[in-house]
């Protein structure tokens, strides 16, 4: 009887605890474009390319990764031709020799891009979806055979199809750059070549969203279903500069506030706010357990990147030989993705690309006071470069808690509030007349 009255005491106060849901229209209208069938054809295009190993052909009209991000290419040239002229769809290629591990001949290595660019001529920032295009088959060397990647990672490459197709329609202050990478499995050589172009050319990059399977439900031996959740990975200490900012992040307690980190909280905001029946679960590590993918080549050179991916992963159906065995079927063929949840996680893209490309640029100067000892806690900080401003967020969290707890609302450019540093995390941010919020600043106490 206890016991009892103890769970009743509890699930009233579950119920009690309001959220107001506020959508963009704009926004919410993207995402209901997002189409279960649209990304089964992209899918089924996909497979039909045989192969799309790194080092399969590239000059072969019909099979291959050279026909398959031809056709990708295809798509974004298609998509910009309602952009105005503002949409740029173009091959970053290069030919890579063979490097004792996984090249063993030189490969034309090339990711299909295509550049919607922002409205606003100031505005420099960028913010990129991603997706691999090459596929594999148990036999990570081996280009020959049928190696249909509808999940690994066709449905990241969908995600960035179907995406461009939405967004391209719509114009945004801020830039958003479209990528099927290549050369994942044979060592993030893609992601890697397009990462360098970044920083050599000074890209203002302030987000990528990796996605790297995003349509199986289901795992294998255990059989768990999940079409509910998707995870994001996102790193904790850097992996880039991490010794000169070691000293700065023990000092203020920030292990978990990197710039990954804070895009992987702010995917889990937008995407709940717009998505039905989806939660974003944020794990805190850059990836999978001793594995990886595309956002590393981008966190390596300073980048926000984190990964999205399924709840679930069945190795039955990834890196597999297309078989039979007793009967049961091996291979990332599409009979195994879930469509309905596919698009949920689609649509979590769409929205977070949408939110950033509309929101204004990050508040400039952002700082705490720390003159004095005192239990309130007063932030100051300067209008954003970019963008209309409505007012700005202070966020606050306790220091156990995974995601940002209360925002305060203001007009004005400071904010002091009775809660103690000691025991919260601020954070600020800008926020537009159409509810469309910057990315987050931790203030600085200098
Ligand atoms: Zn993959």
């Amino acid at each position: 009887m206890k016991k009892l009255i103890f769970s009743l005491f509890l699930i009233p106060a579950a119920f009690t605890a309001q959220k107001t849901v506020s959508r963009d229209a704009e926004i919410a209208n993207y995402v209901s474009q997002v189409s279960a069938d649209s990304l089964k054809s992209h899918i089924n295009k996909l497979v039909s390319f045989g192969t799309r190993h790194t080092m399969s052909s590239t000059t072969d009209a019909k099979k291959g990764i050279g026909a398959a991000r031809n056709w990708v290419l295809s798509k974004f040239r298609n998509y910009a031709k309602n952009a105005d002229g503002r949409m740029e769809v173009f091959l970053q290629n290069q030919t890579i020799q063979p490097d004792g591990k996984r090249i063993n001949q030189p490969t034309d290595l090339g990711n299909a891009i295509a550049v919607l660019r922002g409205t606003d001529p100031n505005d420099k920032r960028i913010f990129m979806i991603g997706g691999h295009l090459d596929s594999r088959v148990s036999d990570v060397m081996n280009a020959k055979d049928f190696a249909p990647g509808a999940n690994d990672d066709g449905s990241g490459v969908g995600a960035v199809i179907e995406s461009a197709r939405i967004l391209s329609q719509s114009k945004f202050p801020a830039t958003i750059v479209f990528v099927a990478f290549s050369g994942e499995e044979q060592g993030l050589l893609g992601a890697k070549m397009l990462a360098e172009k970044a920083k050599n050319e000074n890209w203002q990059l302030e987000a990528l969203l990796n996605n790297d399977m995003i349509g199986n439900n289901l795992t294998s031996e255990t059989n768990l279903i999940n079409a509910n959740q998707l995870r994001v990975f996102s790193e904790g200490l850097p992996q880039f500069d991490l010794d000169k900012k070691a000293q700065g992040i023990r000092n203020l307690g920030l292990e978990n506030d990197g710039e990954a980190r804070q895009l992987a909280r702010y995917i889990k905001e937008i995407g709940e706010r717009y998505v039905d029946n989806l939660e974003v679960k944020l794990i805190y590590r850059n990836d999978r357990f001793l594995r990886g993918g595309d956002h590393t080549s981008f966190v390596n050179q300073g980048f926000s990147a984190v990964r999205l991916t399924e709840f679930n992963e069945n190795y039955d159906h990834q890196h597999q030989d297309i078989r039979k065995e007793n009967g049961k079927q091996f291979g990332d063929l599409p009979e195994f993705m879930d469509f309905e949840y596919f698009k949920k996680n689609v649509g979590v893209n769409v929205s977070v690309l949408a939110n950033l490309a509309k929101s204004p640029s990050k508040p400039e100067n952002v700082k705490m006071d720390v003159k004095e000892l005192t239990n309130f806690t007063t932030i100051h900080w300067e209008k954003p470069k970019n963008g209309e401003v409505a007012g700005y967020y202070v966020l606050m969290r306790e220091t156990d808690s995974s995601t940002w707890q209360k925002k305060f609302f203001t007009k004005e450019n400071s904010m002091k509030l009775p809660y103690s540093k000691d025991n919260y995390f601020f954070a600020v941010q800008a926020v537009n007349s159409s509810g469309n919020e910057s990315l987050i600043v931790i203030p600085s106490v200098k």
